[in-house]
């Protein structure tokens, strides 16, 4: 286990990680006024049950609450199931594993027996969107609904991550002694000086003009890292003390699972100290769009050291320093050596694009074992000369520790030799290559002259874009780390999401999560998929891996534009062939095209909204969380198969360990990874009762490989062709394809396929 194997390897660590801001577990009541936060009459911090005076069929029947109340309704047989499943769940302890589809209605089915559990629940999401669905639609429509007289109103908090939050001592700090690079920073303090003086919340997203990428909110965000705790001066007054009161005091709190495992790493890595962490005791716990957990989990358990994290613990010890006329010559001196070390030390890691495993750590150590040394010497220089301050202002208490961790981490990132984690580099921007950087010949005094002319990572290469680099421990399986932290822990957890089934079971989910004991669930849809989507299978592309695929599949997808006149997105499983598709398709179709990568993904799906005939490219992050209603999303139209890259060094890992234990990596990996991501991507595009439309695949391997029928078997039961002219004919009339003969073949096909 990787922390086990830590905490041998770093105790001071672990210990310093439990005396990580300790926020207080109750707090004197204050007026917030805030619609983060909707407050309850009740002066109690413990939930009671509400909405227990009806049954919940009577509550989700026809002629129920539901039906008077919501000016949408419709009976979803489903919805009332799953319900009836998590309420049961909650009362008896149990946990509940549930695949709802889109139209399940699942936000309340989850809600209701939730406010009526009377325990305490966290809601974590996958999305911004479903937080923010929860708290300022779904909540306050229920309070409407079972709460109406408004006696004992429901007190729900909705929290982000810390680094969305504005740490005041930060920004009391930096106008003690301003240092702003630029106009641009300093129209930006402004606004955010302003802004302090009246947000009840400190959440940036109050301040809509502050630009995602401020490199200036980074140097004032409220993050664990740089936070004093308890022993801030600011403490009462603090964003996060409140946000932390606000959740203490809630029956429901709305999370987000970065924020969700962020907190269970910082607990375990305590041992569960009673204060660790920001989230409150709960007895329940739903997750939504749940299928995303093991990766998010996976990176909340692992270490990510950086030379951004060096760099960034230099700047704040020398403006602190600075600030309080501390800035000696020694520490200046010390500062200069971390940064010069820092920069050697990672221009010297192995050479790599993206994500690259870093297997030969031991070879590496060896020709390199002077610079990692001197690197650890910085750290500790640092701490001597930190510790021999005469008088220490208390931010010095956290660059120790900082600087600690940064050495123990550092360690357990180039020795460790724990089974159950996977080491790894990611090189973010502009490559840097160690042949022009004389630092890395070895020749003596050339370092320094190096650095000037070529600069190292984190300088600004040419071009302007930064060049950082991410030394990175995963665990290899986070189910043990899962099921012995949250799953052993947790009274009741629900999983739910419209894609955790693979061929209608929950064994690949429950595996890889580690829930051993769970009830399931798989609920039928609301939708008629049979009528209301056509899938088609081209048969005769060629495999995605030959040469010709790409002009094939861009001839293929012109044609099909021409069926559905645009109004469709293209998903791809890579950039490379995005682009080289896009490319394939200027100026050959009529309809307005969008590029993910040209704006932010909010401004392309907006404009694809807004815009006739239009057709999105995207790779990824358009798979999923992405919902268009109605006519202008007619197709979604998918490149291949979405097996993860089996050359990323997180997903070869896995499949190696899973080989090494005597099992089919493809099959109990690779396979139903990929049957999610296809569901999610095919999700898309019926998105309401009266969504009609088409899906394609262009990877005929699903017709033609065994293990095609997994795939089949665990989709919905779209009508299926390989006939484009029952894509046409589908286009042509309002009902879709539904002659006898063509019935017939369709038949075929999908015998065919399932044989
Ligand atoms: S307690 Fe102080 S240092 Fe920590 S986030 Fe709050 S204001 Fe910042």
């Amino acid at each position: 286990m990787m922390m086990n194997q830590m905490a041998r390897f770093l105790p001071a660590a672990v210990k310093d990680l439990s005396s990580m801001p300790l926020l207080p577990r109750l707090l004197a009541r204050r007026q917030l006024g805030t619609e983060y936060y909707r407050d309850s009459v009740s002066s109690t911090s413990q939930p009671s049950p509400r909405g227990r005076e009806t049954s919940l069929h009577n509550f989700f029947a026809p002629g129920g609450m539901l039906s008077a109340r919501h000016p949408a309704y419709e009976f979803r047989h489903g919805q009332l199931q799953m319900a009836q499943a998590i309420e049961e769940a909650l009362t008896e302890r149990r946990h509940l594993i549930v695949e709802a589809g889109t139209g399940t209605g699942k936000t309340l089915a989850y809600l209701v027996p939730a406010i009526r559990s009377g325990k305490r629940v966290i809601i974590s999401t996958g999305t911004k969107n479903l937080q923010e669905q929860l708290f300022y639609k779904d909540i306050p429509f229920l309070e409407r609904a079972l709460i109406p007289r408004g006696e004992c109103k429901l007190a729900v908090c909705y929290m982000k991550g810390r680094d969305n939050y504005l740490c005041r001592k930060r920004l009391y700090d930096l106008t003690a002694q301003p240092v702003l690079s630029g106009l641009e920073e300093i129209e930006q303090y402004r606004a955010i000086a302003a802004w302090e003086k009246t947000t009840p919340t400190g959440d940036r997203a109050e301040l809509a003009s502050l630009p995602e990428a401020s490199a200036l909110w980074h140097k004032l965000d409220a993050r664990a890292e740089t936070c004093l705790g308890r022993k801030c001066s600011l403490f009462e007054t603090c964003f996060i003390t409140e946000m932390h009161r606000r959740a203490m005091e809630s029956d429901i709190i709305i999370v987000n699972h970065h924020l969700f495992f962020a907190d269970l790493a910082i607990k375990r890595a305590s041992e569960y100290a009673p204060d660790a962490g920001i989230l409150p005791e709960v007895g329940a716990v739903i997750f939504d769009e749940a299928h995303e957990l093991e990766d998010v989990a996976g990176r909340y358990f692992g270490v990510s050291v950086s030379n951004l994290r060096v760099e960034d613990l230099a700047r704040d010890v020398e403006s602190a320093l600075q600030r309080n006329k501390l800035l000696s010559t020694p520490l200046t001196g010390a500062l200069k050596s971390l940064r010069e070390r820092s920069q050697l030390f990672f221009s010297v890691l192995p050479q790599g694009e993206g994500r690259f495993a870093f297997e030969n750590r031991r070879d590496f150590l060896e020709e390199r074992g002077d610079e990692f040394n001197a690197l650890g010497r910085a750290l500790r220089g640092l701490r001597a000369q930190l510790e021999n301050l005469p008088a220490k202002p208390e931010e010095v208490f956290t660059f120790l520790r900082r600087a600690q961790e940064l050495e123990v981490q550092l360690g357990f990132l180039m020795d460790s030799d724990d089974k159950n984690t996977v080491f790894w580099i990611e090189r973010r921007g502009r490559a840097f290559s160690p042949r022009s950087h004389p630092s890395a010949m070895h020749r003596p005094g050339s370092r320094e002259k190096a650095k000037e002319k070529t600069g190292g990572p984190g300088s600004i290469a040419e071009g302007g874009e930064r060049q950082n680099v991410f030394l990175q421990a995963t665990p290899i399986d986070v189910a043990p780390i899962l099921k012995n932290t949250l799953f052993e822990k947790l009274e009741s957890a629900v999983l739910t999401s419209a894609t955790l089934a693979v061929e209608g079971g929950f064994q690949y989910m429950r595996q890889r999560l580690g829930l051993e004991h769970a009830r399931e669930l798989v609920l039928p849809s609301h939708f008629d998929y049979a009528q209301q989507a056509l899938l088609y299978l081209p048969p005769d592309l060629p495999d995605p891996q030959a040469p010709q695929f790409v002009e094939k599949a861009a001839a293929r997808i012109r044609r099909l534009l021409a069926i559905t006149r645009g109004r469709a997105f293209v998903l791809f499983t890579s950039y490379a062939l995005m682009h080289q598709v896009h490319e394939r398709l200027l100026g050959e179709i009529e309809f307005p095209m969008l590029l993910q990568g040209k704006a932010p993904k909010n401004v392309l799906l907006q404009e694809f909204r807004l815009t006739p005939n239009a057709v999105l490219l995207g790779t990824s992050s358009f798979w999923q969380g992405v919902d268009v209603q109605g006519e202008q999303l007619s197709a979604v139209i998918i490149d291949r198969l979405p097996f993860a890259v089996p050359s990323d060094p997180v997903v070869a890992a896995r499949m190696r360990s899973i080989n090494a234990d005597g099992g089919n990596a493809f099959y109990q990996y690779q396979v139903p990874a990929a049957v999610i991501t296809l569901k999610q991507g095919f999700g898309r595009l019926i998105r309401s009762l009266h969504d009609r439309g088409l899906l394609v695949l262009l990877d005929n391997r699903i017709l033609k490989k065994a293990y095609g029928r997994v795939f089949v078997e665990s989709l919905p039961d779209y009508r299926r062709t390989t006939e484009l002219r029952v894509v046409e004919e589908f286009f042509r009339t309002q009902t879709g394809p539904g002659s006898e003969p063509e019935d017939q073949r369709l038949g075929e096909t999908s015998r065919k396929m399932r044989g």
